[in-house]
C-alpha cells in the first residue's frame, strides 16, 4: 500500500460542509462510544463494528455520507480491539474525541460513482461534501486506488489521502548489481550509524523547531480556558506539530534514498520484535520515528533493486564486532572498547557491524552466535 496526498482547494461552501461532516462524525463516534460503554456495563460484552453500524443505520444525516458512518464504526472497532489485544505500546480504552483530535473523514469506496475519485482537475465526493472539489496532483498515482481520506491539516488546508494498492513488485533485483551491502544502527545521539562508520546527526532544524513548540506551549498553558486567545494559541501550537512533522519527514526520505541508491542489502534492527531484552527496550523510546523511517527505506530500496533485511537486535550492542566478546556497557557508555581483542569504536557503529553481519555475513562465514531471526518486511 502507498498512500498519496494531494491539496485540495474546497470553495466557501464545500468547506462549510467539511467541517460540519467532521463535526457531526465526531458527535457521530462519541455517540457510538457512549454505546459501547452503556453496554458494556449491562452486559458486559463490547458491541462490534457490525452491531454499531446497524445501530447507526439512518443516522448520517444532512452532513455526514453514509458509507462515512460505517467508517466510523470501523474505527471504533479498530480501536476496541487494539485495546483487547493489549498491545506492548499499551493501548487503552477508547476515548471520547475532541474537537482538536478529529481531523479526518474516510471515503471508503474508490472508484467511478461509488465515494471518491478522480476527474480531471477535481476529486468527486458525496453530494453532502460538495461534489466535486478541486485537487491538485502533483505527481502521478502508481497502483491502484482504494480508499481516501479527506484530512484538515493544522494550518486550515485540506488534503486528501489516497491510499493505493502497488502492483506485485517485480523483482529488479540485477545479476550484476554490485553494490555493497551495509548495517544500520538507530543511534542515540545521532540519528543513525552504519557499519562503514558513518553516522547521520539529527538534523539542526529540529532543534529550532522543538524550542519553539516549547515557547509556543508555555505561552498556551498561561490562557485563560475556553478563550479566544487560547484557542489562537492551541492553533499556534498545532501548526509547529504540522512543520516539524514535515521536516521529519522530508529528512526520513532523504536519508532513505542515499542508502537505497548506495546498497544492494541494507540490514537493520526490527525494534517491534516482541521480547526485546531491557536494555533495547529502552532504545526504541529514542526515537518513534524509527519505524517510520524503515518503512521508507523499505519502500525505496525495493524500487532501487536492492532490499532491506530486519533482525533480532539482540546483543547487538553488547557485542564486539571484531572478535564477538560480550562487553556490556550502560546506556551512558558512548564507546566500545573491547578488553579481549583491544578493537575500539564508536558504540552505534560497532552495532551497526554487528547488524550487518547477523543479516548479510560475509560469503564464506556464519553468523556465529547472534541470533537471527528473518521476519519478511
Ligand atoms: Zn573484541
Amino acid at each position: 500500500m502507498r498512500t498519496y496526498a494531494f491539496r485540495l482547494y474546497p470553495n466557501r461552501d464545500q468547506r462549510r460542509r467539511l467541517d460540519a461532516c467532521l463535526a457531526v462524525s465526531r458527535q457521530l463516534y462519541n455517540e457510538m462510544l457512549e454505546c459501547v460503554k452503556q453496554h458494556q456495563q449491562e452486559t458486559g460484552k463490547l458491541l462490534g463494528k457490525y452491531d454499531l453500524t446497524k445501530m447507526f443505520k439512518g443516522r448520517s444525516g444532512v452532513s455526514v455520507p453514509a458509507s462515512t458512518v460505517a467508517c466510523l464504526a470501523d474505527r471504533l472497532a479498530k480501536a476496541l480491539k487494539a485495546f483487547l489485544a493489549q498491545r506492548p505500546e499499551g493501548q487503552g480504552f477508547p476515548r471520547f474525541k475532541s474537537g482538536n483530535q478529529w481531523h479526518s473523514i474516510h471515503l471508503r469506496q474508490w472508484g467511478k460513482s461509488d465515494d471518491a475519485w478522480i476527474d480531471g482537475r477535481y476529486l468527486r465526493v458525496p453530494a453532502k461534501l460538495g461534489k466535486a472539489i478541486k485537487i491538485k496532483r502533483h505527481r502521478e498515482i502508481e497502483g491502484t486506488p482504494r480508499t481516501c481520506y479527506l484530512i484538515k491539516r493544522a494550518n486550515g488546508h485540506w488534503y486528501a489521502q489516497i491510499v493505493c494498492a502497488l502492483p506485485a513488485q517485480a523483482d529488479l533485483s540485477h545479476p550484476d548489481d554490485d553494490r555493497p551491502a551495509i548495517g544500520i544502527d538507530v543511534g542515540l545521539k545521532v540519528f543513525l550509524a552504519d557499519s562503514d562508520g558513518n553516522t547521520v546527526e539529527n538534523p539542526r532544524y529540529y532543534r529550532a523547531s522543538r524550542a519553539t513548540l516549547r515557547r509556543k506551549q508555555r505561552r498556551l498553558s498561561a490562557r485563560v480556558k475556553g478563550s479566544r486567545r487560547r484557542r489562537k494559541a492551541a492553533r499556534s501550537v498545532a501548526q509547529t506539530h504540522l512543520k516539524i512533522d514535515r521536516q521529519r519527514r522530508d529528512f526520513h526520505f532523504k536519508t532513505a534514498k542515499h542508502y537505497a541508491d548506495a546498497y544492494r542489502v541494507i540490514v537493520v534492527e526490527d525494534l517491534n520484535i516482541a521480547g526485546l531484552a531491557r536494555g533495547q527496550l529502552s532504545k526504541s523510546i529514542f526515537d518513534a520515528g524509527w519505524g517510520t523511517f524503515l518503512d521508507i527505506l523499505t519502500d525505496k530500496a525495493e524500487s532501487a533493486g536492492g532490499q532491506v533485511i530486519r533482525i533480532s537486535p539482540r546483543f547487538t550492542t553488547q557485542k564486539c564486532s571484531q572478535c564477538g566478546e560480550l562487553v556490556q556497557k550502560s546506556l551512558s557508555v558512548r564507546t566500545h572498547i573491547c578488553p579481549s581483542c583491544g578493537y575500539v569504536a564508536d558504540r552505534d557503529v560497532n552495532a551497526a557491524k554487528n547488524i550487518l553481519r547477523a543479516g548479510a555475513p560475509p560469503s564464506g562465514t556464519l553468523a556465529v552466535g547472534l541470533a537471527v531471526e528473518l521476519r519478511s518486511p
